[in-house]
Formats: C-alpha cells, structure tokens, sequence
C-alpha cells in the first residue's frame, strides 16, 4: 500500500468520518466549487424544491465524498451512499431509490463503473422521478411505471471522460475539484490536529502540507503517522526537525514523491535519455499496467511538472532531473 495514494487505505474508511467537515464553512478550498454549492443550495430551499443532481470529479481524496454529505447536511436532509461497483443489477438501484425519503441525497462514488443496465434505470429515476419496470415475460410482458420520492443524485468520479455522454447530459450542476494549495492542506492539517488533539507547529504543517500531493486524504494521512514518530521518539510534539526526520523514514521526499515516482522518472532518464518514450514501452521497463501509470503514478507528477506528455511519448522535464539532482544532459 502507497503512503502517498490517494485512495483510501485498509482501515481508513472507518477512521476517516471523524474528520469530515459537516457544513460548508468547515470545507476549506475549492472556493468556487462552494460558492457555486452555496447559492444553488440556497436557492433550492428558498423555492422549497429539492437540488439538481450534482456531479464532482476529480482525482481521490480530494473530498467528494466529503461534499456529497455537506450537501446533504446543507439541505438538511438524508444521504445514502453506495458505488457504481456495488450497484450490480438494475434491482440493486431500484431497491436503493425506492427506499429514500423526499429529497434525500443519493450518492454514487465511482458512477462510471455503472453497469449500463443500471445506469438505464438512473435515467428515468434522474430526469422524472419515476421507475420503468417490466413486470411478466414475452407477449405478456407489461411496462410499469412507480413513481419515486423527489431525490439529488450526487455521483462522483476520478474520470469524467469514462462517463457517458446520456448520464452526464442529466446532470444540472458538474463541478471539479483541483488540487490544494500548500496553505490550505496545511489548514486542514491544523484542523485535524486539533480534533485529534495532536500538537504541530505551523512549520511543521505546512512541510507535511508540501508532501502531501494536493491532497487531503493523504495530509491527514501523512499527520497520523508523523504522530507515531512525535510520541515514540520525542514529547508528542510534532516540530519541524522531527516533522522532516520522520518524512525521510517514511521515505515521503520534499515534493511528496516515494520510491514508485523515483522509479518511473529515473526510467525516462537512464533507460531513455529523458523521453520521450511511449506508455507501453515504459510500462513493460518498470513492471506495472499501463493503466495503472497513467491513472495513478502519472497524473501528479504531470501536475507538479516533473513529466510532459507529448504525443511521441513521455518525458522527463528539467525539473526532474534537478530534483532528483541530476543534470541535463546537452542535446
Ligand atoms: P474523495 O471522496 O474525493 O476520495 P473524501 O471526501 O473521502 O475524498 O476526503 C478524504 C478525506 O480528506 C476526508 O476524510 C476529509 O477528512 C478530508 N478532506 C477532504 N476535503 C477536505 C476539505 N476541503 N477540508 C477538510 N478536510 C477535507
């Protein structure tokens, strides 16, 4: 398991509710991602109607699933919370919608990996509030239509491209989360510390904060485990000097890149002089799927500008060789 994915890890998932931000004020970031929430929220209640559908996309842990049940909490009313995976016949998702409460909030992580018979139920279900059944077979089968309760479909995804044009279409509000800034994953850093009553300094926040890749899942994750160092090896203070020893021992470097990062950039500059060198060629040279590089090693190092995609292949910017401190070679 990688220290630094975004993806939450064995045992996270149930540790992860108590950090959750409940109200819109406690999100930090995404400014205009709020602001927008802000008034079609408000402006739902002042018409007393329930919210358009909502999708969020965007790379894991950058709080999706943390907005989902903001929006509900925003609302004041209900989520229930299931995935595209776990949705696998078109009975799954009519047992879930049928179940709900006026205006309750749906939320579906991982929509693109709806099975297509499922996500033709979501279409009625989206756009009137109604289920399609057949009920009988052959010359004797008849179509149903049930009525649902008014709900807000929130789907997330890392891939908006993976969805398809009809679902997309459905949604009246789609919004994508960016990275954080180094400032405010220190913030959300500060504010877990506190409800987990550890004691960090503000320079040491914010060096967790660089390391931690734009993202909040792994900020928190980086301060759990830096608490570890702070208790066994100092006063449960977590300072800037014990703060770097113990990101250095967890093998997290000053960008937030870890063994698996090193391994692919020095790849590109020793097996292929810095690029470019295509997806699959690269893939075979390090061991590792494909997809695997280009959904989960690739999209931070192409965001912190250490690798360029072009369309022969991938390369290895200055900025890599500088910060694995090496130099460019004269072409
Ligand atoms: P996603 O659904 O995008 O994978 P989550 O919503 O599960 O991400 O967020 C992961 C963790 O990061 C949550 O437990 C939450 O504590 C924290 N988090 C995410 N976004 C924020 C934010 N804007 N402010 C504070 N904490 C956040």
């Amino acid at each position: 398991e990688r220290l630094v994915s975004g993806s939450a890890l064995g045992g996270e998932a149930a540790f992860e509710p108590t950090l959750r931000p409940q109200y819109l004020h406690e999100y930090i970031g995404q400014d205009k991602v709020k602001e927008n929430l802000q008034v079609f929220i408000e402006a739902a209640k002042l018409r007393e109607e329930t919210l358009d559908h909502v999708l969020l996309y965007g790379p894991p842990g950058l709080g999706k699933t943390t907005l989902a049940a903001i929006i509900a909490n925003e609302m004041g009313v209900k989520m229930r919370a299931t995935s595209g995976p776990a949705l696998e016949r078109p009975g799954d998702l009519a047992a879930l919608l049928t179940s709900l409460e006026p205006g309750d909030v749906l939320f579906i992580d991982e929509i693109h990996r709806l099975p297509r018979t499922v996500e033709e139920v979501l279409y009625p279900a989206m756009e009137d509030y109604c289920l399609d059944i057949t009920v009988g077979k052959g010359p004797e089968a008849r179509s149903l239509r049930l009525d649902l309760p008014p709900f807000t479909l929130v789907g997330a995804t890392t891939r908006a491209g993976a969805l398809s044009a009809p679902l997309r279409d459905r949604f009246g509000v789609i919004s994508r989360l960016e990275y954080y800034q180094v400032d405010q994953l220190a913030q959300i850093i500060e504010r877990a510390a506190a409800i987990l009553h550890i004691i960090i300094n503000n320079e040491a926040a914010l060096e967790l904060a660089r390391r931690a890749r734009g993202t909040p899942r792994i900020a928190n994750r980086l301060l759990r485990r830096v608490r570890d160092f702070a208790q066994v090896r100092g006063d449960g203070e977590i300072t800037l000097p014990l703060a770097v020893e113990a990101l250095e021992r967890l093998q997290v470097d000053r960008l937030g890149l870890d063994h698996i990062d090193h391994k692919l950039l020095l790849a590109i500059i020793e097996k292929f002089a810095g690029g470019p060198v295509g997806l699959e060629t690269m893939a075979a040279v390090i061991g590792e799927e494909a997809q695997t590089i280009e959904e989960v090693y690739e999209p931070y190092l192409l965001q912190i500008g250490l690798l360029q995609r072009t369309p022969r292949g991938r390369v290895a910017t200055p900025a890599a060789y500088a910060h694995l401190g090496m130099e460019v070679p004269k072409r």
